[in-house]
């Protein structure tokens, strides 16, 4: 059995392992078109930070790892897939046949459209390769501008203050990290980044990027910012254009099963590439978090090696850590129709917390600064613990949720 792996990241390499220890027999390639050792991206910000060197982000640390593991690591691009011939064209103009394929190739930052973000001194914060780049330009002292204020760009920024640069913050949303923190939890992350000397725009875009003898970035509202750097983190956007034409499913990423399968039998796909199903939508979706891709790399592989593993109902979890401060947001933390919620917010805790239940189940939650009971909330929402009593003890006193916990979901267990 012949397996191609398109994608050598997080989901690339942990289902390479995966194969190899369920299927000691097969021939496995790794193709990845960076010219490193796989490596996390979720390491970079502790690279930018110099905490770990750029060995400290690679994956596996053993440099003969794969070499032992028998999986053939190929550094080439991936340009198009002909499924029924199963077999697939690389930039070299050389060729890779497959049995069974797994499309791993993550996602790449968005660039939007705006004049002037080809300039040197203007960067993205996505590759071992921008890191580089950023770090040369990006000295001590140094003002930086950043455009846009997501998950990921939320993770970079204490990176960025912690080697002393001089950070503005421009996002076009209303509130800081929109499509993970409600509008009050939002709110108070910027704050805490403000309290922290970072200057943030909200609501705001850049509208252009001219050099004069600094970065001089025109915002949409009229407004100027003058910077050394700017870092574009405006989102990503999966790597399927390589899958033009082969008849395999995409929306925004590759539509799969709950086995981690296409609509083309024998092709799978994982991580920032993959539409899988989502418990806590009832639809597929994006989820470009490491922990997912690792999880459902080992799903796909399983069902790669001959076995039927399907992907369990997993809730929606997303924990963020901006500059110390520790946000979380879990399942439908936006809330249900005809639902009910409640909201805390302790400002001078820097605490605050949304519960959302659906009749007397907890659907979803918003939380800040109070990491040690994110396990009890995951339990009731995840559980879909039938609150009983609690539903409503929540709604007055949302802060008793552990209580809640301990009496209705480990007393049942
Ligand atoms: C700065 C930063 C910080 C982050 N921090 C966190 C965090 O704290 N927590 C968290 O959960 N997630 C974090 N993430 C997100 C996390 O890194 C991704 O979810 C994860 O990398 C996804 O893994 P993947 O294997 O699907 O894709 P990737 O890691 O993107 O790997 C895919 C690989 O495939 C290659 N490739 C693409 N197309 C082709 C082709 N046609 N041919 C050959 N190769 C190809 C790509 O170049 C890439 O090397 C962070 C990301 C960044 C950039």
């Amino acid at each position: 059995m012949k397996h191609v792996i398109v994608g050598n990241g997080p989901a690339g390499v942990v289902a390479a392992d995966t194969l190899r220890k369920l299927d000691p027999g097969c021939a496995i390639a790794l193709v990845g078109d960076e010219p490193e050792p796989p490596y996390s991206r979720m390491a970079l910000p502790y690279l930018m930070m110099g905490n770990i060197g750029e060995s400290g982000t690679y994956l596996r640390k053993d440099p003969e790892h794969y070499r032992r593991q028998r999986i053939d690591l190929v550094t080439d691009r991936v340009e198009a897939v002909d499924t029924r011939a199963r077999r697939l064209r690389l930039a070299s103009g050389a060729t890779l046949d497959y049995d069974r394929m797994l499309v791993a190739s993550g996602a790449r930052p968005l660039r939007p459209p705006i004049p002037g973000l080809e300039l040197p001194g203007v960067h993205f914060c996505w590759t071992l390769a921008d890191v580089r780049a950023l770090l040369a330009d990006a000295k001590p002292g140094a003002r930086v501008l950043q455009l846009g204020a997501g998950f990921i760009g939320c993770i970079i920024m204490e990176a960025l203050v912690m080697r002393g640069l001089d950070l503005t913050i421009v996002e076009m949303g209303d509130r800081m990290v929109p499509r993970m923190m409600t509008p009050a939890a939002g709110g108070m992350i910027r704050e805490w980044c403000e309290a922290k000397g970072v200057r943030v725009l909200l609501g705001e875009r850049i509208a252009s990027i001219r050099r004069d003898r600094a970065l001089v970035a025109e915002l949409a509202s009229g407004g100027r910012v003058e910077a050394d750097v700017v870092i574009v983190s405006a989102g990503v956007r999966p790597n399927v254009d390589f899958l033009q034409g082969s008849g395999v499913d995409c929306a925004a990423g590759v539509l799969v099963d709950e086995s981690m399968q296409s609509n083309v039998p024998g092709i799978y796909a994982a991580g920032d590439v993959a539409e899988a199903y989502n418990q806590a939508t009832g639809e597929r979706g994006l989820n470009a978090v490491q922990p997912a891709a690792v999880d459902q790399a080992r799903i796909a592989a399983a069902n790669m090696s001959g076995r039927h593993v399907t992907t369990r109902p997993e809730l929606t979890l997303n924990v963020l850590d901006t500059m110390g401060l520790i946000s979380s947001s879990f399942g439908r933390w936006w809330g249900v129709p005809g639902g009910r919620g409640v909201e805390l917010v302790d400002r001078p805790g820097w605490r605050y917390l949304s519960l959302q239940l659906d009749g007397e189940c907890l659907v979803g939650a918003t939380s800040i600064g109070l990491t040690e009971h994110v396990g009890a909330l995951r339990g009731l929402i995840e559980g879909r613990v039938p609150l009983g009593p609690w539903a409503d003890r929540l709604i007055a006193e949302p802060l008793r949720f552990p209580e809640a916990y301990l009496a209705r979901a480990q007393a049942a267990a």
